[in-house]
């Protein structure tokens, strides 16, 4: 899912708020990056595979940020930058 223009800026928010700033590409050495598309990843429960519904596994949302030159690509929690969760009610 495309992260709209709220979204992004909590990212930028995300960032600035703990003093981060992205490296250079440690592939390429480019240093422009792009936010992509908000993904959700299947957990790999630790019981068994076979004994655990997969219907009832939360996905973790994940923001992935690409270097622009070479698409290597770093994930970052979602919900950390306050994205894909309900706002905290205090
Ligand atoms: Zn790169």
């Amino acid at each position: 899912m495309p992260l709209d223009s709220v979204d992004q800026q909590k990212v930028l928010d995300f960032f600035q708020k703990h003093s981060l700033s992205l490296p250079e590409c440690s592939f390429c050495k480019n240093k422009t990056w792009n936010i992509g598309d908000l993904l959700a990843a299947i957990l790999v429960p630790s019981p068994p595979p076979e004994q655990i519904n997969f219907l009832e596994t939360k996905p973790a949302l994940l923001v992935p940020i690409s270097c622009s030159k070479c698409s290597n690509t770093i994930f970052f929690s979602a919900l950390a930058m306050g994205i894909g969760a309900a706002p905290p009610s205090n």
